[in-house]
């Protein structure tokens, strides 16, 4: 017998029209500090369907954005789903020649982006012939626009009459599958392939991840993806933020760790997302601001060390909470933290719990493989293997049909991870496969040896990775950035890692560099780094 409850889809159109009436006067802030209503934002969010449909953007069309976080971008990110076309958000940091692949691939029909992009896309222009309309944001500068396919931003909002009706009810049942969102993983592992969220997905992962004892957010939380737009929709925060009326301080295209603690102590936020490179960088500015209305720092893309966490928590009073996800998993599937039964253990064991990625939120299913027999291993929090997961806010394919591999017989996704649990659920990432050194015919995890290797308090960032070796096959060799002040030598970071480390772990090498490059997400690339290693 079926239940008789309404089959009302679940879409963004509903988001939108909720925080439309119910929170228009809480707001959109800029990295300049000013605000926008939300109920600004949702006209000129209404003017922007119509102004596309003016442009003859179809329903099911791929429209763009390379563009940083700033509430134009959030007006596009609105308005592309809840009128059925698909919001595609390009990596700001990719060279032509992976945008052109990746515009083309994904057959985009409009791309919106910021002003600063522009000589970049003039150099790839004739090879984009399939892109009819490249739509500029305002940057307070005057500029001419390369061709007629070029429009000003504010020209169209201005020329557009709002729509007056209501989105949601434009959508059927059925129509809660429509694709919503189409984001590229970053190709570190292969090539770039399309992850297209649909409308329901997009929202029980708001729902699924927002919820209490998650990340939580409040109509009283502040909050500041620091994470990009781009990054797998800022890991749901703008949506989240839209859904509990959240206001949203959206910070630009500057990293700056200045400006970054400004908008923070300025603004009070209290729940801010970045991946670990941007929280190392930006602890001695917020050291020295009031960051008392912060309750909760998500780190999230590769793995946060204890230190600093530990750091942050004495720094600033909150430590950063783990956050694992893919842009496969929309990308949140599990949170960090720490239960009521941990309440009673001892700093040390209670960090050890902190330092896991977490327990899987709500309809996310994990499991953990043998690599060797796919065979499913126990949570027992010591059998590792590759984690895969399920759920209804994880890939069950990509775009194109392409990367059959990535999914299981029986449809769960192969996440590339290797990973204990425990009996409560918590998951603790040990690496990725790809990134696990092969040395004599044993393993050595890259992610705890950098651990390791972080604990020397001078070490202020650190990434291991295999090089070939003759008799070894692999051999791990360490980079590391040493604390401006510091002068360690080599001799005492091995010196002090041989206290730690099994002896057939220590680095081949150490090499000290003033930076570690990054990935177009902002993670230390260890590719670049395995690149750098190779004879020439
Ligand atoms: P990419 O890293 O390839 O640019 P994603 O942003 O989708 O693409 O990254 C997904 C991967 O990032 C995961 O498979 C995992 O290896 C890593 N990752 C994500 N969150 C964490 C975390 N909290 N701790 C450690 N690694 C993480």
């Amino acid at each position: 017998m079926d239940g008789l409850m309404q089959p009302r889809p679940l879409t963004i159109a509903h988001l939108f029209e909720r925080v439309e009436t119910l929170f228009a006067d809480k707001h959109v802030i800029d990295a300049d500090g000013t605000p926008t209503s939300y109920g600004a934002w949702a006209h000129r969010v209404r003017r922007l369907t119509s102004a596309l449909t003016a442009l003859d953007v179809a329903p099911g069309a791929r429209v763009a954005t390379l563009a940083a976080n700033h509430r134009r971008h959030l007006e596009v990110y609105a308005a592309v789903p809840i009128s059925k076309r698909v919001l595609h958000t390009l990596n700001v940091r990719l060279s032509a020649e992976h945008l052109v692949h990746i515009i083309e691939h994904a057959g985009d029909d409009v791309v919106f982006l910021d002003r600063r992009h522009l000589p970049l896309i003039r150099t790839c222009l004739d090879r984009l012939p399939g892109v009819r309309h490249w739509v500029v944001f305002p940057d307070g500068t005057d500029h001419a626009l390369p061709n007629a396919r070029f429009h000003h931003y504010e020209d169209l909002i201005t020329a557009a009459r709002a729509f007056e009706g209501s989105f949601e009810a434009t959508f059927s049942g059925p129509e809660e599958n429509l694709a919503a969102g189409l984001c590229y993983t970053s190709g570190t592992t292969g090539r770039p392939k399309g992850v297209l969220y649909s409308h329901r997905s997009t929202v029980l992962h708001c729902l699924g991840t927002m919820a209490a004892g998650l990340i939580g957010i409040s109509e009283r939380d502040v909050v500041l993806p620091v994470v990009p737009m781009f990054h797998a929709n800022a890991w749901g925060l703008p949506y989240g933020a839209l859904m509990a009326g959240a206001d949203l301080v959206l910070p630009g295209p500057s990293a700056d760790r200045v400006h970054l603690a400004d908008l923070i102590a300025r603004h009070r936020v209290t729940v801010a997302a970045a991946v670990p490179t941007v929280w190392t960088d930006l602890l001695p500015a917020l050291q020295t601001r009031d960051c008392s209305w912060l309750r909760l720092l998500l780190g999230g893309g590769s793995a946060v060390t204890p230190q600093l966490s530990a750091a942050y928590e004495a720094a600033v009073g909150v430590p950063i909470t783990h956050s694992w996800g893919m842009t496969e998993v929309s990308p949140v599937g599990a949170i960090g933290g720490l239960r009521s039964r941990h309440d009673d253990l001892d700093d040390d064991a209670r960090r050890h719990v902190a330092a896991a990625q977490g327990r899987p939120a709500p309809l996310v299913n994990m499991r953990i493989m043998d690599v060797e027999t796919g065979e499913r291993l126990p949570h027992d929090g010591r059998s590792v293997g590759e984690l895969q997961v399920a759920g209804p806010w994880v890939a069950g394919g990509y775009f194109a049909g392409e990367g059959a591999d990535g999914f299981t017989a029986d449809g769960w996704l192969h996440t590339g991870d290797l990973a204990t649990v425990d009996e409560h659920g918590y998951l603790r990432l040990v690496d990725r496969i790809k990134d696990l050194i092969k040395s004599g015919g044993e393993w050595i995890s890259s992610v705890e040896l950098e651990a390791a290797i972080a604990t020397h308090p001078d070490v202020e960032q650190v990434a291991v990775v295999a090089r070939d070796h003759p008799r070894w096959v692999e051999r791990p060799v360490a980079f590391v950035v040493l604390r401006a002040d510091a002068d360690t030598a080599v001799e005492q970071l091995r010196e002090h890692l041989s206290r730690r480390i099994a002896s057939w772990w220590m680095p081949d090498d150490f090499i000290v560099l003033d930076t570690i490059p990054l990935t177009g997400t902002g993670k230390l690339s260890k590719q670049a780094l395995r690149e750098s290693l190779r004879p020439a």
